[in-house]
């Protein structure tokens, strides 16, 4: 059960067009365009839809994917994972908990401990700077 549940037409008033395209319509940024991709301040990564924390700068990495990428998400309770059988490949869907807001992929060839690749899109992602 989404905590945070809003009409498409509430969430295009609030969101940008591309935050709309990526959050809402499951669209995919283009890499290398996030100023979050290369971000390596210590802070913490925040739905850009509903605020919830989703991930820390701690479990950043460099992928060389073009994406901010994350081996863990910030607490087991804050993304769901979706089989996504879309564009004639299997993958993991990552979503947002709270709002159900696209933010990504989940791949298995991340680096230790978990070995898994959180594929974010940048513009799904607000930073906050650790105060
Ligand atoms: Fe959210």
């Amino acid at each position: 059960m989404r905590e945070v549940i809003k009409s498409e037409e509430e969430w295009s008033k609030e969101l940008t067009g591309q935050q709309c395209f990526v959050l809402r319509e499951k669209g995919t940024e283009r890499p290398f365009t996030s100023p979050l991709n290369d971000n390596k301040e210590e802070g913490t990564y925040i739905c850009a839809a509903c605020d919830t924390p989703l991930f820390s700068s701690e479990t950043k990495y460099e992928s060389g994917s073009g994406w901010p990428s994350f081996f863990t998400p910030i607490g087991e309770q804050s993304v769901e994972e979706i089989v996504d059988r879309s564009h004639g490949m299997t993958r993991t869907e990552v979503v947002c908990r709270t709002c159900g807001g696209h933010l990504g992929h989940v791949f298995n060839d991340g680096p230790k401990p978990t070995g898994l690749r959180y594929c974010m899109n940048g513009v799904a992602l607000k930073f906050v700077k650790k105060s």
